[in-house]
């Protein structure tokens, strides 16, 4: 399973170590695990087995996972998943803000912040393939919006460039 997953990350190329974000596994997975599931009771949601699968897939991940990854890792070496149960788990995942897509990299990855659904930031490393995200600041992107007329529905803000590791 974990050489599974390992074989799936974008680090081919990238002759760095010392990444600081490796994925959760054992009783961080477990924890994290336990909190989502928490999280959707608290909002009337349930965490079935193919969306708690995915969560788990994502969280286990050291970097971002694209759906096609997910639904080959989905099975554990057994029948890969019909890809609409991955979709749908997906978008759950992402309406419960659970997890987050980058949009430049059509890949997912699992919110690392605590809390609900929230706008997000990420900053992409072009050399290893990890995205780190962080809580953005738009308040005046919205107020220039508003200033404007606009009613706003998301921000996405994606930089891309190398992360510490790689620039070492
Ligand atoms: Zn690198
Ligand atoms: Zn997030
Ligand atoms: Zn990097």
């Amino acid at each position: 399973m974990e050489r599974g997953l390992a074989d799936l990350m974008h680090t081919a190329s990238c002759q760095h170590d010392d990444h600081g974000h490796p994925g959760l596994k054992g009783v961080a997975l477990n924890r994290a695990l336990g909190e989502a599931e928490r999280r959707c009771a608290a909002t009337q949601e349930r965490l079935t087995s193919p969306r708690r699968r995915v969560l788990a897939l994502l969280l286990e991940a050291d970097g971002p996972l694209k759906a096609y990854d997910l639904i080959a890792a989905f099975g554990e070496g057994g029948e890969p998943a019909k890809p609409p149960t991955v979709y749908r788990a997906l978008e759950f995942l992402e309406r419960l803000g659970f997890a987050h897509r980058i949009e430049s990299l059509n890949a997912y990855v699992p919110c690392r912040l605590e809390g609900q659904s929230h706008e997000a930031a990420f900053l992409i490393c072009d050399c290893c393939g990890t995205a780190q995200e962080f809580e953005p600041d738009f308040q005046a992107q919205l107020a220039a919006a508003e200033a404007a007329g606009y009613e706003v529905q998301s921000i996405t803000l994606e930089a891309r460039g190398r992360c510490p590791a790689c620039r070492a």
